[in-house]
């Protein structure tokens, strides 16, 4: 499978469908995934084309009054559950259900969009590695989607290593334990953002002060905490000999 559907784990993400959008706090999002999923059941017959065009309208309108982080981005709501037991979020007309090669036709976004988006994390040559950590790192598909979405703060953390000298398998397994920490601080956060993986990256963090200026905007003190036991545990950084071969 992939970053988006990992094989291991009850998680998975939807971040790109707009689900972030709406101001909702994680059981609310999960509650909406929920109504959706359930009347997605009950109304939408894979027989039926008018059924999804109907379902769509119906969704759009009983929540268009949840507030919004940013009025041009579209949240789909195609986007819900699609395991039994009601883990995994992921798009209910995808045509491994419907049998239907055109069926997410029926979005704002249409097939072509929605069957050749990748994100960045995805994209990245480190992909399995990131999914397996967030795999443990997440609780529920809403904090896999908030890690996996979040690709400008996974290359801050690449090149936060890099630049301390410490390469790929270092960061994954010498210091599994600092990363994971980095990534739970980081959900803290994760809910004042909008991300939806489309955010660009304006900074290229050529220098550890950058990334680490970069950490500091974005988690406060927590970062601060983080650094010094960090200091204190690799007194020598920038000594050590290796390469971030990605
Ligand atoms: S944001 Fe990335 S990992 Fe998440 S569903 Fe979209 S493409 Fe997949
Ligand atoms: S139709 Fe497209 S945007 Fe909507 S849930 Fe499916 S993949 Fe996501």
């Amino acid at each position: 499978m992939s970053l988006c559907h990992p094989n291991r784990g009850n998680v998975s993400c939807g971040a790109c469908c707009g689900l972030f959008n709406l101001k909702l706090n994680t059981s609310e999002y999960k509650n909406l995934l929920l109504d959706r999923t359930t009347e997605f059941k009950k109304t939408v017959n894979f027989e039926v084309r008018h059924s999804f065009p109907m379902y769509r309208k119906d969704r759009e309108t009983k929540e268009a009054h949840i507030p919004k982080k940013d009025e041009m981005t579209y949240n789909c709501p195609f986007l819900g559950y699609v395991d039994d037991t009601k883990q995994r979020i992921g798009c209910m007309i995808h045509p491994i259900f419907t049998g239907d090669p055109k069926s997410q036709n029926f979005s704002f976004y249409g097939t072509s969009i929605c069957q050749a988006y990748d994100c960045k994390t995805k994209e990245s040559t480190l992909a399995d590695l990131w999914e397996n950590l967030f795999v443990e790192i997440a609780k529920d598909s809403i904090e896999f989607s908030f890690l996996s979405a979040d690709h400008i703060f996974t290359y801050a953390v690449e090149k936060f290593f890099s630049h301390s000298n410490w390469n790929v398998e270092s960061m994954f397994n010498t210091f599994r334990l600092e990363l994971m920490e980095l990534f739970r601080m980081r959900l803290i956060t994760s809910n004042r953002k909008n991300f939806t993986s489309f955010e660009i990256n304006y900074d290229v963090f050529l220098t550890l002060e950058a990334v680490e200026s970069y950490f500091e905007s974005e988690l406060g003190m927590d970062w601060l905490r983080w650094k010094d036991e960090w200091e204190k545990k690799n007194p020598n950084r920038g000594e050590v000999s290796g390469s971030f071969d990605k």
